[in-house]
């Protein structure tokens, strides 16, 4: 039985912590404290205001450095939206609002229309996109059929052709109210669904839909979660459902005024033990029936606590440095992967910035590693005057890595030549990104194995790794370990 006056320990104040708190409290626990190592909360939603010039008058705007965009699955975020008192805009975005239009753009600074049959029309380009939209149909057909209970948040079972987490459906709510947060799960046996274990390009390839790739890879590669020759294919379609995938496709995504970080600021100052800042957790400790945590604060003083439980919403692969892991732990959380995704905030030469978001696709293979892949123009109402956020990844399996000084030079070089001179860069970073398996990994369980050490040594993990690395699995994945363990 759930006992809601343990004393629970969160690490890290990003949209997991923020949710299981958030979770936590809808189960009536009050007694929790979150530990964030940064001055501010978010994580990887982080949306720093710059000054930019509007109609020559000077004025503040959100820019995003992180996370962006939702869509109408987006169930778990519309939670911490409602908990929290802060919403989204869009998908249709009246003036004034952040916009999520976007253009294909060729290296040599031409835009191409790879979508548009009539714009520059020929037989091959038509006959292409036929055999697109029949394959993206076929897709469509074979996950509702042939990987029926594909689309539930995590991998329990998946490797074994089992499916089990919460459903993330249009409706996928499952039965949650804002009274009864916890939802049913769905479960059940197929198969077939052991093919997601596959690497995304070879499930397309048995399954006769090569084409649909043209469609997933701009918001999957640009979006720095790696190439269709390494990413298991469950990735691939549980964070691009189908669903998801044509809200992208048509442009009917969700963003937010002030910025993704605002939604857990807000959830943050909702919460009753709002997380306690720049303060890291370097070491836990976990003898008999308890965990011992060790923080150090901003005046560099350590403090160990002891709690009932503790939630890992931090990479697993650090946390066997400072944690007293297990053989079993060690083992398991050592064969994590994460993407090095790395992007800045450009101001651009006067008059010389991008007006619209723009894929550059030829960029977006692993031959071109370290170059921009995506840039990202939020106010259209600043004109061609509005700095941008321009993405490259940094590493491929099987493909020397690329230094973040030579990632910063080469997309500097990239936007020049497609006629965006950059002037100065803001926010550069590198993220840790995406932490996954590989699919030889998946293929043997990795994440049924994770499973099943939840709870021991009173030791729960939730995080990007349960689902996927975006708001929404995140969220979810929160929802899930609260919703069932605690
Ligand atoms: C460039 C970029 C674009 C993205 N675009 C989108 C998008 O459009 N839509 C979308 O849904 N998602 C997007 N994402 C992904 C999304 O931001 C992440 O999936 C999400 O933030 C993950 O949440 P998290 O809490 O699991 O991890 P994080 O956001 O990484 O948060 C973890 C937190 O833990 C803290 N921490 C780490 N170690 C410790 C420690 N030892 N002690 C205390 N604190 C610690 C960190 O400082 C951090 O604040 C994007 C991310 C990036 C970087």
């Amino acid at each position: 039985m759930p006992n809601n006056k343990e004393k629970v320990c969160i690490i890290g104040a990003g949209p997991a912590g923020l949710s299981c708190a958030m979770y936590l409290e809808k189960k009536g626990y009050t007694d929790y404290k979150i530990y964030e190592k940064l001055n501010k909360v978010g994580g990887k939603c982080w949306s720093p205001k710059m000054k930019v010039k509007h109609n020559g008058v000077e004025e503040e705007r959100s820019f995003e450095t992180g996370a962006i965009m939702g869509a109408i699955t987006y169930h778990a975020v519309s939670e911490m939206e409602e908990f929290g008192g802060y919403y989204h805009k869009g998908p249709d975005f009246k003036e004034g609002e952040p916009n999520m239009r976007r253009e294909f753009r060729k290296l040599d600074g031409t835009i191409d229309h790879p979508f548009e049959p009539k714009v520059n029309f020929s037989f091959k380009k038509t006959f292409g996109l036929l055999k697109l939209k029949k394959q993206m149909k076929k897709l469509n057909h074979l996950m509702q059929t042939k990987y029926y209970g594909y689309d539930c948040y995590g991998h329990i079972g998946v490797a074994k052709g089992e499916y089990f987490g919460i459903s993330k459906g249009v409706d996928g709510y499952c039965g949650a109210t804002k009274e009864n947060s916890f939802p049913n799960y769905v479960k059940g046996t197929n198969p077939n669904l052991k093919d997601l274990a596959l690497p995304f390009s070879e499930f397309c390839k048995i399954n006769g839909v090569e084409e649909v790739q043209r469609i997933w890879i701009a918001p999957f590669t640009s979006f720095g979660y790696g190439f269709f020759d390494e990413i298991p294919a469950a990735l691939v379609m549980k964070y691009l459902d189908v669903t998801t995938a044509l809200e992208f496709v048509n442009m009917k995504l969700w963003t937010w005024q002030d910025g993704t970080q605002q939604i857990y600021v807000h959830v943050n100052e909702k919460l009753k033990h709002p997380a306690i800042l720049e303060t890291e957790v370097v070491k836990v400790e976990r003898p008999e029936g308890k965990v011992l945590v060790t923080t150090r604060g901003k005046d560099g003083k350590e403090k160990t606590e002891e709690f009932d439980k503790l939630i890992v919403t931090t990479p697993l692969d650090y946390f066997i440095n400072y944690a007293d892991a297990t053989k079993e732990e060690k083992e398991l959380f050592s064969k994590i992967i994460h993407e090095r995704y790395c992007d800045y905030i450009a101001t651009f030469d006067e008059g010389k910035s991008p007006v619209i978001s723009g894929y550059m696709v030829e960029n977006m293979v692993p031959e071109r590693l370290g170059h921009a892949m995506v840039y990202y123009n939020r106010w259209q109402c600043l004109g061609n005057d509005c700095p941008a956020t321009v993405y490259a990844l940094a590493n491929h399996t099987g493909t020397p890595d690329v230094d973040f000084d030579v990632v910063m030079k080469t997309m500097d070089e990239d936007m020049k030549k497609v006629g965006f001179p950059i002037k100065e860069k803001h926010y550069a970073q590198e993220v840790y990104y995406c932490p996954h398996v590989s699919s030889e990994d998946y293929q043997n369980g990795w994440y049924d194995r994770l499973e099943a050490l939840q709870g021991t040594k009173n030791t729960y993990y939730a995080g990007e790794i349960i689902s996927f690395g975006d708001m929404e699995d995140t969220c979810a994945a929160s929802k899930d370990i609260v919703g069932r363990f605690f």
